[in-house]
């Protein structure tokens, strides 16, 4: 907005001087409407609220006053809870020094316990024979949670098909005739569920040969 014409400053030059210039003539320059005045006691909590509906809590301390978002509380007991390493040994070294890595991490959301007591919890299994089913049940696991949402996927993708979204969006889609809709549908379902036992059943088929395998 530097850009002003020299006879626009004149105006501007001009309107000032005669006391006319929209910055001294506005009423309202720092004009706020008084607000209500409480007096909070040191601990005292409330909420606010904002044109948006963005909820605000405060709290008093002594002399201020702290933001708190809503869920504060129940967000830290979250994070708290996922923090937690329930399933570390009792002698777990990192109970006490808490100098987790990220590999700690990796292993904490899988199996709730540091990569240390994971190791240490492997090599047990390994001496009581136990590693390979425990392996087979890992990888059956992974593969269902994972098979889970892809179904998920695969209907959101059916459904889109189905109501025509999908086609429209394309241009080179030629309106589908019902009989070719369903078999289509249908042959989805079919190669997801062939897809599912291709990979899931060599692993239950394992469960019989390889308990007794001793590592
Ligand atoms: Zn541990």
């Amino acid at each position: 907005m530097s850009k002003k014409t020299p006879l626009k400053n004149i105006k501007v030059v001009t309107e000032m001087l005669e006391g006319r210039h929209r910055t001294q003539t506005r009423t309202t320059v720092g004009y706020q409407p008084l607000k209500e005045i409480k007096i909070r006691e040191v601990g005292e909590t409330w909420e606010e609220v904002s044109p948006e509906g963005i909820v605000t809590v405060w709290e008093q301390k002594k002399g201020y006053r702290v933001k708190k978002s809503a869920n504060a509380d129940a967000l830290q007991k979250v994070r708290d809870f996922l923090k937690q390493y329930p399933n570390c040994y009792e002698d777990c070294e990192k109970k006490v020094t808490k100098k987790y890595t990220r590999y700690d991490d990796n292993t904490r959301m899988i199996h709730g316990m540091c990569l240390d007591c994971q190791a240490r919890y492997e090599t047990e299994l390994k001496i009581r024979g136990e590693f390979t089913e425990y392996e087979r049940q890992k990888k059956i696991d992974s593969l269902q949670n994972w098979f889970k949402d892809a179904e998920k996927e695969k209907d959101i993708l059916k459904t889109a098909i189905a109501t025509g979204a999908f086609a429209e969006q394309d241009g080179t889609f030629e309106k589908w005739r019902p009989e070719n809709l369903t078999a289509f549908l249908e042959k989805m379902d079919e190669d997801f569920e062939k897809l599912r036992q291709s990979l899931l059943e060599p692993l239950l088929v394992d469960n019989q040969i390889n308990t007794d395998e001793k590592n």
